[in-house]
């Protein structure tokens, strides 16, 4: 068949864990797939196979119809496969400029200048920034690639592949680390890629982004794949397909829960300069979700609960009291607990076990009583890796070698340990797979039917539907809708988040 990438019955195993268990898949050029699976399906390992980086796979790929051997990542370039790896780490060259990594492959094939001569493949750079419309300048393409944050690593390692003209554009959950604006651009270079007949598989497990991008949709589970849809899709088919039907069950058997005791009550604060105070309680045995966009103030809420705030204006009582906390040390004393947004930079440590990491905000309770230390410390990050399915070899691995699921899991784990009164989520989700969220939302349903509170923050109506009792809708600091899940509607969601006047 011309203009496709053709697999067939492709197996890999890891010593004795057969990974990918007979996969055949046919991409299409001009047609964007999308490869939807839960954290540890083969996903990024099949990616790996049509990149050359395992050329010990079994079965058999061809390209128009003809068998090929892909037996290094230079042989599947060649052959027009190029691909934008999940760790984006891995893609880019330390040391080099922006300008260097971006026409790194030119260079190493001696088509264009070399290492370190940056002003001979400066116009160059300028082109090819112009052309893919990057609006990079002179002076960004000199820095080095270091100096750049994760989206802009990201959209230069896009644009290096881009740059050789692919055949077929593999991305592995590309917009993990990207905003809404940067996803966004994003689909227009796929769509513009797609309409010149390049053949797109895009592996992601944010159903909405798939539904915005591709034509096709193929679910892998447990190395095989288990269905494959025309547009429109039919999500419930591929969640079940993606999950199990067992597991699919059970999320939608979760019953509305609805609270009657406050437990926090926030009065007349403002959020921002130019929005009006507002007022709100949040209440024991349910879980309320408030869902804005970027700026919107979920941040800020957050912030001023956990006392990590400059002043405001306003007061709030937790269960009856007075309650300004200063410090976020005030507000954990209280049982007030928050799991910030960007958990890589503020709540773990490379190179810190398990172990240490959950038992972090709660050594002095560790160090009492008669299981002194280090004993104590596993013990409960055992209890948290069984209790979260962290997928994980004991307390001692290092969380920076876990998945994003299983990172986002250590960190959720270690707060619900200390058994909050009331325990806000900001963002739980990001970068986190569907398996991992389904595991982290089920227990913030189980915390708050033990009578806690727990207050989530999110950008995602589907995330939003999935762990919310009691929904708010904020816009520009102001909440704007307030209604349990029953008495709205997905539809009234959006539109009300998207009402800017
Ligand atoms: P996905 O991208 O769908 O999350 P992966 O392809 O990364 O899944 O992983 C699938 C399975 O293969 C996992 O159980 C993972 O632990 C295992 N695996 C992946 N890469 C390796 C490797 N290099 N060595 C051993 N096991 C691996
Ligand atoms: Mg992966």
């Amino acid at each position: 068949m011309q203009g496709s990438v053709e697999m067939n019955q492709i197996t890999m195993a890891f010593g004795a864990n057969l990974v990918l268990r007979g996969v055949d898949l046919t991409v299409k050029g001009g047609e964007v797939t999308a490869l939807l699976g839960a954290n540890g399906a083969g996903k990024s390992t099949l990616i790996k196979v049509l990149s050359g980086l395992y050329p010990n796979h079994g079965g058999q790929i061809m390209i128009d119809g003809k068998p090929v051997q892909l037996e290094t990542p230079s042989d599947a370039k060649k052959l027009g496969l190029q691909t934008v790896h999940q760790r984006i780490g891995e893609g880019v060259v330390p040391g080099l400029s922006v300008a260097e990594n971006l026409l790194f492959e030119k260079i190493a094939r001696n088509a264009l200048g070399r290492v370190g001569s940056i002003r001979q493949i400066m116009p160059k750079a300028l082109e090819v920034a112009e052309s893919l419309k990057l609006g990079w300048s002179e002076k960004f393409l000199r820095k080095d690639v270091y100096e750049l944050g994760i989206a802009d690593q990201q959209m230069l390692i896009l644009a290096r592949a881009l740059i050789e003209k692919p055949k077929l554009l593999i991305l592995d959950e590309p917009t993990s680390a990207l905003s809404a604006a940067e996803v966004d651009n994003l689909m227009g270079v796929i769509r513009g890629m797609r309409n010149e007949g390049v053949g797109i598989l895009y592996v992601s497990h944010r159903l909405g982004e798939i539904d915005t991008i591709a034509d096709k949709l193929v679910v892998l589970r447990d190395g095989v794949i288990r269905g494959e849809q025309d547009k429109p899709f039919e999500w419930n088919t591929a969640l079940g397909q993606m999950l199990g039907e067992d597991t699919l069950q059970e999320i939608q058997s979760n019953i509305e829960m609805r609270g009657d005791e406050s437990i926090l009550q926030i009065n007349d604060l403002s959020l921002f300069q130019r929005s009006s105070p507002f007022s709100l309680s949040l209440r024991k045995g349910e879980v309320t979700g408030v869902i804005g966009l970027l700026g919107s103030g979920k941040t800020e809420i957050a912030e001023s609960i956990f006392g990590a705030a400059k002043k405001r204006s306003g007061n709030m009582t937790f269960e009856g009291q007075a309650f300004r906390p200063r410090h976020p040390r005030d507000a954990i004393r209280m049982g007030v607990f928050m799991i910030p947004e960007d958990r890589a930079s503020s709540s773990m440590f490379p190179n810190w076990s398990i172990a240490k990491t959950t038992s972090l905000p709660f050594l002095s309770q560790l160090s009492k009583g008669p299981n002194v230390g280090v004993g104590a410390e596993k013990l409960r990050a055992s209890e948290i890796i069984q209790e979260l399915q962290i997928v994980a070899e004991g307390p001692d691995q290092e969380v920076d070698s876990l998945s994003g699921g299983n990172q986002q899991k250590v960190v959720v784990g270690r707060w619900l340990k200390g058994k909050p009164k009331l325990l806000i989520l900001d963002e739980p989700f990001r970068g986190v797979d569907i398996g991992a969220r389904r595991t982290i939302s089920l227990q913030a349903r189980e915390l708050s039917k033990s009578g806690a509170g727990v207050l989530v923050l999110t950008s995602e109506v589907d995330e939003l539907l999935e762990i919310a009792d009691r929904v708010i809708v904020l816009v520009d600091g102001e909440p704007k809708l307030d209604k349990y899940l029953s008495e709205t509607s997905r539809e009234e969601i959006v539109h009300e988040m998207s009402e800017v006047i």
